[in-house]
């Protein structure tokens, strides 16, 4: 095995040379030392506001003024309706990540989170990505600290890892250019984590990048983490190919998708907690991957509209019971935990 204390890209890119088996170990065992064989799973709703979006991310599938010809905005009733059902559903985080819509006032975001939370005080809302807070501050002219401080002062909880993408420079070029760059998604995520808050970091991976680059990614994700130790879930995001501009050919192999998600598990000691995201990996893939690392599989969702966008087969969520059966089926423990990977209930 190679040195993994040698942390250069040109060593631990190495990895994607061993066999998935031997890789497979590697990160099971990391897996089982932190969580024996349960599979964390939550109660959740995703909420997405507007498609309508200012930027042209080449990847994207969502948004109106890309190949989706169907723009929306949904009303503040819409959204405390949807709330409201899938509160009554049982469902206790509430994921709400919105395109960048130019026609949004600053304070709207602030009075949707506020609303919602006085109407279900118990409930945890994760809200706006690095991305989306990058663009009020270039369209309110915000720092990132007035943001943030009003996100938490409105009642968003933690925030989703989106918009990381890819980190490398020319990459990003190429499939976002304009949006949030590498160095201020971290920045924006470290500010939050000195402010006491959590929060997550995907990668976007299968497209136009190299296997260094997600090296790279992951490296640059594990500095942070020893400098504020705020994320909670490190989220390989398997890019999805359909209607988008992207025109990407060659897409990696379950053993490829399965090695990056092991890899992830070996290069990041300091997440406690990879997630294998059933919306873009498809269910099978995902539980498969639980013996390659990942520990979680995100949640009952309910209604999923970014990735579902982009080919996957998760427009309509999961039932809680379908989440039970399956990760049993696969032969592990189900868990339910609650947005801080606090365990709730065993099955
Ligand atoms: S990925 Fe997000 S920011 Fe980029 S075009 Fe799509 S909705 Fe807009």
């Amino acid at each position: 095995m190679i040195d993994l204390d040698d942390l250069s890209v040109k060593n631990l890119v190495k990895l994607y040379d061993y066999d998935l088996f031997t890789l497979g170990n590697l990160a099971d065992d990391i897996r089982q030392n932190l969580h024996k064989n349960k599979v964390y799973f939550n109660m959740n709703r995703h909420i997405n506001p507007s498609n309508i979006c200012v930027d042209i991310c080449k990847f994207c599938a969502f948004s109106s003024h890309r190949k989706n010809p169907n723009p929306y905005e949904m009303t503040k009733e819409e959204i405390l309706s949807d709330t409201k059902s899938a509160y009554e559903r049982g469902a206790r985080e509430f994921h709400i990540v919105s395109a960048h819509n130019p026609n949004y006032l600053y304070e709207w975001y602030f009075d949707i989170f506020r609303t919602i939370k006085q109407k279900f005080n118990d409930i945890h809302i994760k809200a706006m990505t690095a991305a989306e807070v990058d663009f009020l501050h270039r369209k309110f002219n915000k720092s990132y600290e007035m943001i943030l401080n009003d996100m938490k002062d409105s009642g968003v909880d933690s925030m989703p890892g989106g918009g990381a993408e890819i980190f490398d420079k020319e990459i990003r070029e190429k499939i976002c250019k304009g949006k949030v760059d590498s160095d201020n998604w971290l920045k924006i995520h470290s500010i939050w984590h000195n402010m006491g808050y959590k929060s997550n970091a995907t990668m976007l991976f299968g497209h136009i990048e190299s296997k260094e680059h997600r090296i790279s990614h992951i490296l640059r994700i594990r500095e942070l983490q020893d400098k504020t130790g705020g994320f909670n879930a490190f989220i390989p995001l398997l890019y999805q190919k359909q209607n988008n501009f992207l025109n990407v050919n060659n897409f990696p192999s379950g053993i490829e998708i399965l090695k990056t998600i092991a890899i992830s598990r070996i290069l990041l000691p300091n997440i406690p907690n990879i997630k294998a995201y059933w919306a873009t990996l498809g269910l099978n893939l995902a539980l498969v991957a639980q013996e390659f690392g990942a520990n979680d599989i995100d949640g009952t969702i309910e209604k999923e509209n970014i990735q579902s966008a982009g080919g996957a087969n998760s427009k309509k969520g999961l039932s809680k019971e379908e989440l039970i059966f399956q990760i049993k089926d696969a032969g592990f423990v189900p868990v339910l935990r609650d947005s801080m990977y606090n365990e709730l209930t065993s099955f």
